[in-house]
């Protein structure tokens, strides 16, 4: 059984799925009794485009649904015609496609008429991205002689409802797999599933969150007992840092399933951070590839540890605040600490790194900067006793910046790394707020302003040897 999951640069054009098209052809050729599963993203920038007019038209702009309408038809019929010769097959095609977007345009009318985007029809709304490129996909492997046939993933993914970040509920999504695949994979079909999304159990359309159909893929993978999972992107693999700072970034042959964790939750985007999860619960490998360099072995990923090395990529997230609880009352009075967090924790926001210096009877931790006010606000009704006996003093945020981490399994026991980091970091005089090693020792990150990220991401880089042609790490 072989997943390929396809983001959103591998069918962003006419040319990108005629090659992502000729991939799964030729794997189909090559065991036609087993033919590839095939799980999809929208068309690159197709969720963002969704995204904005229906916020455009929950801010009450009439015309959005219209012109979202003109835009998703313009995008995906010059795609088709390009991918699809036949004209009877062609204009099959259009009507289905043409049909998907009606039914999204309506979606985006009603939220204009209600000034009202709730999460669970912006959810609805974004899925059409998927469900588009989904026909378009399949239509050009039909073209090429193959059989194929779109799937919509709220067929078979059971989730559990929540939305813009919802889990799978794997028993009876497995259940629902097996009777929508079975039947295509014994006709020599190749299915082709819309990546991001899933339904309730009652059917209510839920995202797996931005990112997403990276994990869909290795979820469906563990539901059909895929041994590998493949994920054909616009990269040879996982690099050393991200190819857009460091032009010279080098591919990593192997990473193991922890520090690929680590990467992709401080912010490497080239796969999402849930992805591995099922992976390890359900041994796969999982696999990093170039859609537009297929001779490319990329990136495997499993659960072996690294042999060697010491640093192994280096990654950045912007957009962070670091938010401060500070006072003398923290000194000694036990369970603080825990009220912070579990008062952060019931609002269900996600902390990034965490720092606590006695000395100065202070915590301070990082998170998205987007979910700063509310977590300060939170803090300040859990703590507001506190704050009116003066036990605790000041509750502040410190916007724009960013947190940068080093990861690597091999930095384990090796002295000397983490001075490494900050010497050059202080070489280039740039200012350290706030420092963390997690205790696996997989990863040492730090917090910097923001606007350093693009200074300090090539330094560390080159500090510790990581480019193309120096000796490899891993
Ligand atoms: P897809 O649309 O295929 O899901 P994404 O844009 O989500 O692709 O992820 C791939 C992108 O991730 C690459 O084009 C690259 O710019 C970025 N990226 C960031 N950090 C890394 C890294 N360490 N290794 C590889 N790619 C990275
Ligand atoms: N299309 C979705 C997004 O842009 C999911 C994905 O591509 O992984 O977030
Ligand atoms: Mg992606």
């Amino acid at each position: 059984m072989k997943i390929m999951k396809f983001g959103g640069t591998s069918v962003g054009t006419a040319e990108a799925i005629q090659q992502t098209a000729g991939i799964l052809v030729d794997a189909f050729h090559e065991m036609p009794d087993q033919p590839p599963v095939a799980v999809v993203s929208a068309m690159g920038g197709v969720t963002n485009l969704l995204l904005e007019h229906a916020r455009a038209a929950a801010d009450g702009d009439e015309d959005a649904g219209m012109r979202l309408h003109q835009k998703l038809l313009d995008r995906h019929f010059t795609a088709l015609h390009d991918l699809v010769p036949d004209e009877h097959d062609r204009s099959a095609l259009f009507e289905e496609i043409e049909q998907q977007i009606d039914r999204c345009t309506q979606l985006v009318e009603s939220v204009s008429v209600l000034r009202d985007l709730s999460p669970r029809a912006e959810d609805w709304i974004v899925s059409f991205g998927e469900r588009l490129s989904s026909v378009l996909v399949a239509g050009t492997i039909e073209a090429l002689g193959v059989r194929s046939t779109p799937v919509a993933s709220d067929s078979y993914l059971v989730t559990d409802g929540v939305f813009g970040g919802a889990s799978p509920l794997m028993e009876e999504s497995r259940r629902r797999a097996h009777e929508t695949f079975t039947p295509l994979l014994s006709s020599r079909t190749i299915p082709v599933v819309t990546g991001f999304f899933g339904a309730s159990e009652a059917g209510v359309v839920t995202t797996l969150g931005r990112g997403g159909s990276d994990y869909a893929a290795t979820v469906l993978g563990a539901l059909l007992d895929a041994t590998e999972v493949v994920i054909w992107t616009d990269v040879d693999g996982v690099l050393s840092a991200d190819p857009r700072l460091v032009p010279d970034a080098r591919t990593l042959s192997t990473i193991s399933f922890a520090e690929a964790t680590e990467l992709a939750y401080f912010g490497a985007k080239v796969i999402h951070p849930r992805t591995v999860q099922p992976a390890i619960e359900y041994g796969m490998a999982i696999r990093i590839r170039n859609t537009f360099n297929p001779e490319h072995p990329g990136t495997r990923m499993g659960p072996e540890p690294a042999k060697n090395g010491s640093v192994k990529a280096i990654t950045a997230i912007g957009g962070v605040s670091v938010v401060t609880v500070e006072g003398a009352g923290l000194i000694g009075v036990a369970g603080i600490t825990a009220r912070v967090f579990s008062a952060i924790g019931r609002g269900g926001f996600n902390v990034y790194m965490i720092s606590q210096a006695s000395s100065q009877h202070s915590l301070s931790f990082a998170v998205r900067g987007e979910d700063a006010p509310a977590i300060i606000q939170l803090l300040e009704d859990e703590f507001e006793l506190d704050l009116i006996r003066q036990r605790l003093l000041r509750i502040w945020e410190d916007p724009g910046v960013a947190i940068i981490a080093i990861v690597g399994a091999g930095m384990r026991g090796t002295p000397g790394v983490s001075g490494r980091l900050f010497m050059t970091l202080g070489d280039a005089r740039i200012n350290i707020v706030t420092i963390a090693q997690g205790s696996s020792e997989l990863n040492i990150s730090c917090v910097v302003n923001e606007s350093e990220i693009a200074r300090a991401v090539p330094l560390i880089h080159q500090e510790f040897g990581l480019a193309e042609g120096d000796a490899p790490g891993d």
